[in-house]
């Protein structure tokens, strides 16, 4: 097991020598007895607000939840502040949001009794003893997540535990207890009166855990996807054509399962979750040769609605947007052209491609095909490659043939082109010398040599652009 931080020691000791209890609480404890660092650490304590700040004068406090933050100042950015809330417990919830009132508790035990989970109700003193009233530690090694006290009740009181309970499953790789996850099925429509922004915070949690397809099946079984990504649920059962071993449903959550064994980053394992999600409204026609054209503009509409009403930033929306809209993009070996390909980079932005591509991974693979990366994707990567780097050539100088002219004193006339040519092949074997200066200097020693001696640069500049191809080609292995 880990340890609690020195530093979290110091408060803990600090409180103790003062005369009260104090410990520390929650995820950071569940954390260190996984062996996992805390993102936070969290105190609570027997002591009242106005004490704390007594005894920690560099803080900031928040009337709401009696939560002092004290700021340590610490190098380590973990515990530069820490949150330090005097015993709690809630009132009653009319709204399955909000206690209607937050009340101080004399015990660590009451404390615990309002936290949602039995491995998040326990607490540590800066000995090193636990306070385990409802069997965290047990429920921790048999990987469960267990309401603390009656299921039922605890997730009426808040309903976005049911979110929670989903996620500490999906994060930490736990089932949820039997009660618990009951509880969930019987009461999942109370999701509806959550707001938008904690459904978020707590659906991106999900996404980003390596289990993630997991986690959305789960939140499908017990009923509350239909309070998230209703979109989503319309490919359950809906059969695909002859490129597909997968229903609509599968195929989505197994392209997003791509996504996040690779460890992608959210928009793009969101835009795999969502890249078919116009499919059921476009089929055509049953069996091996049913259609569904312009599912990818539909379900580029759907996604920006989705990832709206979701309260996503409008980064992450577009984002996710354009992935859907251009997740179709039509590449054949020999068959497409630059001119095509340029066009692509100019939609989506080339920026954004490696993305594209990636979904594109996902959906061949979560298409039950073997290879993720075939001969075609690794050809456009090339093209691409290709055509959004300047070719070798003359304009990579920093003089022109009106510069040497000028210089010079010379008309326009074949020799100019011959000069641009040397100073070119040079420059490629040199990159030090593409200075204006001295460029133009050698350009007055050229100006002396014969036109038979200024031609063999052509041949050079050939020879550069010939490996530069090769190694683009070996790069993507074409
Ligand atoms: P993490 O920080 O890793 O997401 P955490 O367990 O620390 O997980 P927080 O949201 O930081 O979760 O909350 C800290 C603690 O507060 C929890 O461990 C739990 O004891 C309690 N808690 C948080 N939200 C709720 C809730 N909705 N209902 C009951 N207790 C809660
Ligand atoms: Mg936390």
């Amino acid at each position: 097991m880990l340890e609690i931080h020195p530093k979290v020691g110091e408060v803990l000791r600090t409180l103790e020598e003062n005369g009260h209890r104090a410990y520390a609480v929650g995820g950071c404890v569940r954390d260190i007895m996984m062996e996992r660092h805390p993102t936070d650490w969290d105190v609570t304590t027997d002591a009242r607000p106005e004490r704390i700040q007594e005894l920690f004068p560099d803080n900031f406090y928040d009337n709401a939840f009696g939560t002092v933050t004290v700021k340590t100042r610490d190098d380590d950015p973990i515990v530069r502040t820490i949150q330090i809330t005097p015993f709690r417990i809630e009132g009653r919830y009319t709204d399955q949001r909000h206690p209607d009132e937050v009340t101080f508790a004399k015990t660590i035990e009451e404390d615990l009794s309002r936290r949602d989970f039995t491995v998040n109700a326990m607490a540590m003193s800066a000995d090193g003893t636990l306070v385990d009233p409802y069997g965290g530690r047990d429920d921790l090694s048999a990987k469960i997540i267990r309401a603390v006290g009656d299921a039922d009740t605890r997730i009426t009181e808040d309903a976005l535990r049911m979110m929670r309970a989903v996620r500490f499953a999906t994060t930490l790789d736990f089932s949820i207890h039997d009660d618990t996850l009951r509880a969930l099925t019987r009461h999942a429509a109370l999701l509806e009166r959550i707001s938008a922004e904690r459904i978020r915070d707590e659906l991106t949690k999900i996404l980003n855990a390596p289990r993630a397809m997991h986690g959305i099946q789960l939140l499908e079984d017990t009923g509350l996807l239909r309070f998230i990504l209703p979109e989503l649920r319309e490919g359950v059962g809906v059969e695909q054509n002859l490129h597909h071993i997968y229903t609509v449903w599968e195929h989505n959550l197994r392209t997003m399962h791509y996504a996040a064994q690779k460890g992608y980053s959210f928009p793009v394992r969101m835009a795999c979750l969502l890249h078919d999600v116009g499919k059921p409204r476009t089929k055509r026609g049953e069996g091996r040769h049913c259609t569904f054209y312009a599912h990818d503009a539909v379900g580029a509409t759907m996604a920006r609605k989705i990832m709206e009403r979701l309260k996503y930033p409008g980064e992450t929306v577009d984002a996710v947007v354009r992935l859907v809209r251009y997740h179709m993009f039509y590449y054949s070996v020999g068959e497409v052209t630059e001119s095509s390909v340029r066009r692509l980079i100019a939609n989506v932005g080339l920026e954004h491609i490696d993305d594209l591509l990636r979904l594109r991974e996902g959906d061949r693979i979560g298409s039950g095909t073997p290879k993720a990366v075939p001969y075609k994707l690794r050809h456009l990567k090339y093209m691409i490659d290709k055509v959004s780097h300047d070719p070798i050539s003359v304009k990579m100088l920093k003089v022109n043939g009106q510069d040497i002219m000028e210089v010079l004193g010379i008309p326009p006339g074949p020799k100019i082109g011959l000069i641009l040519n040397t100073l070119l092949a040079e420059a490629l074997d040199d990159p030090t010398i593409n200075t204006r200066e001295l460029l133009l200097k050698r350009a007055g020693e050229l100006d002396a040599a014969s036109a038979a001696d200024l031609k063999s640069a052509l041949e050079r500049i050939e020879q550069a652009r010939d490996s530069e191809e090769k190694e683009r080609m070996k790069k993507y292995y074409v």
